[in-house]
């Protein structure tokens, strides 16, 4: 069945939304997963395969300095046409999430979704608007989907579509006043790298976007404070048939450990503004315990005081043993970017106009997560986080509204018009 047709945000949207499709089905067929097992930058070979047509394309536009360099970093600058117009970034990443398999990605495209459960052909894979409250708001919209059994790789290569669309659509109206663009498509954002290794001063921007969030109309100035927190509890191991008065259990130990963590200090048993200990991993025996832990909260007082917690009730379980032995290794992931973009308010205002210039009320979201932003802008790039369009990251349910992304292509637009006006 056929639903209707909804209306874009804009014309402008409207005028991007085939190429935006276009260029999102194109990319999502390289595997660029990303790798944690990789100390190279890039963690994986695909992701220098998308460099390489992304250069080409860019070329093709006529940015003639778009390059990939020796990490996997493609950046290529769109001149401005506004003297004194400050230099502005546009931000997307090449990986995909190491969650689920990113080969063979078949996308599918639903014309005009009619709000009904979409089944994919594989895995028995559906998307249900009863479990995705996102889906009931894209009635008429047209849709696209994995097969069932892979990503789809909109996170995120909706942002690096909608990058591209802006600039080919922005190259080929040089009537339409612009700040210059500096574009930039980094590698292993999902495995926390890329950022780290970005050379800023090279890129040359007074602030930077990422297209790299989900729902129309968002905007990001606040990310979660994280670090990790290893706990690893030696034991001694004996052989159990001679272990009377010898044995101590590591593994044991360790249970005691995650049954003493507080059970509303949890992911799942936390919303909104509160942190958590996550342990994503455990491996024990009885001679040897690792317990791998995240740890996060938008306050960098509080997430100070869960990593405090973890420590103190770790040290007391394992000091009624006094032959086992306990070692805590925390380190810091990425900071909470909202306190690096306060001193920038121009910023975060720049991206809220233009969303509004799209027709959208903005809805400013604190993130329960990071983005190269976070780090970015710790580094001394001011880059919050605009919307794509993509949803159920990470999983074989993802799936992204081609009219949302058109609307984002069209909001990249507006911004660099936004900055043309704050010339200088
Ligand atoms: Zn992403």
């Amino acid at each position: 069945m056929r639903g209707m047709t909804a209306a874009y945000t804009s014309e402008l949207a409207e005028a991007l939304s085939a190429d935006v499709l276009d260029r999102l089905l194109r990319y999502v067929r390289i595997d660029t997963q990303s790798d944690r097992a990789y100390p190279e930058s890039p963690s994986t070979a695909g992701q220098l395969e998308l460099g390489r047509l992304l250069v080409e394309e860019l070329h093709g536009l006529g940015l003639a300095d778009a390059a990939l360099d020796a990490n996997g970093f493609v950046t290529a600058t769109l001149p401005g046409n506004v003297d004194g117009a400050p230099v502005i970034g546009l931000l997307a990443h090449l990986d995909t999430s190491p969650d689920e398999s990113g080969a063979n990605v078949e996308p599918l495209v639903h014309r005009g979704y009619d709000g009904g459960v979409i089944a994919l052909p594989r895995r028995d894979t559906v998307l249900d608007p009863a479990r995705m409250p996102e889906l009931t708001s894209k009635v008429g919209h047209d849709l696209v989907t994995t097969s069932g059994d892979t990503l789809l790789g909109a996170d995120d290569k909706a942002g690096v579509a909608e990058i591209m669309a802006a600039v080919a659509y922005l190259a080929a109206h040089p009537e339409l006043p612009r700040a210059t663009v500096r574009v930039g498509f980094t590698p292993d954002e999902e495995i926390g790298e890329g950022a780290k290794v970005f050379d800023i001063e090279a890129f040359g921007a007074a602030c930077a976007y990422t297209l790299d969030g989900s729902e129309l109309g968002e905007f990001t100035d606040e990310t979660f404070t994280a670090a990790s927190a290893d706990l690893v509890i030696h034991g001694v191991d004996v052989h159990p048939g001679f272990a009377t008065g010898k044995l101590v259990s590591a593994a044991r130990l360790a249970g005691r450990v995650l049954a003493a963590l507080p059970a509303e200090l949890t992911p799942e048993a936390t919303s909104e503004r509160e942190g958590f200990i996550h342990v994503y991993s455990v491996a024990a025996t009885a001679g040897k315990a690792t317990i791998r832990t995240i740890v996060r909260d938008f306050d960098d007082e509080l997430l100070g005081q869960h990593v405090a917690l973890l420590r103190r009730i770790a040290e007391e379980v394992v000091a009624t043993e006094p032959r086992a032995r306990l070692e805590v290794d925390v380190k810091e992931q990425y900071p909470n970017m909202r306190r690096f973009l306060d001193a920038h308010p121009g910023v975060s205002q720049a991206a809220l106009e233009a969303i509004r210039r799209e027709g959208i009320e903005p809805v400013r979201v604190p993130v329960r997560g990071g983005t190269d932003g976070s780090i970015l802008s710790s580094r001394g790039l001011p880059t919050p986080n605009l919307f794509t369009g993509g949803h159920e990251y990470h999983s074989v349910r993802e799936w992204a509204s081609v009219h949302d992304m058109a609307s984002a292509a069209a909001v990249a637009v507006r911004l660099t018009g936004v900055w043309a006006e704050r010339a200088g």
